[in-house]
């Protein structure tokens, strides 16, 4: 785990910010209207970042079926899974 590259521009929340804050600026986009909705092409697989537990992430914002963490990917960034930040597993989705 890095400690924050800021060095693509300073935080503040955008499509290209990391962690939390992308997940968070993710499930906030829209009103909201974002985060169910389909990733293209049936979704990116990956692994959960916290318990290793492989799934599809199938919509911008979804949940580990293990582990219930927080996983999330920017749309103009969903054609690469490498793409996927991880909120963790403590992080509320905003209503
Ligand atoms: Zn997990």
């Amino acid at each position: 785990m890095g400690s924050g590259c800021v060095s693509c521009g300073g935080g503040g929340g955008g499509p290209f910010s990391e962690g939390r804050e992308l997940v968070d600026f993710v499930a906030r986009a829209h009103g909201g209207a974002i985060k169910d909705q389909p990733i293209p092409e049936g979704g990116l697989k990956t692994k959960c970042r916290g318990c290793g537990e492989p799934f599809t992430l199938k919509t911008f914002v979804g949940k580990c079926p293990k582990c219930g963490g927080v996983h999330a990917v920017s749309p103009p960034r969903c054609t690469d899974a490498a793409n996927i930040q991880y909120a963790g597993k403590d992080y509320k989705l905003p209503e």
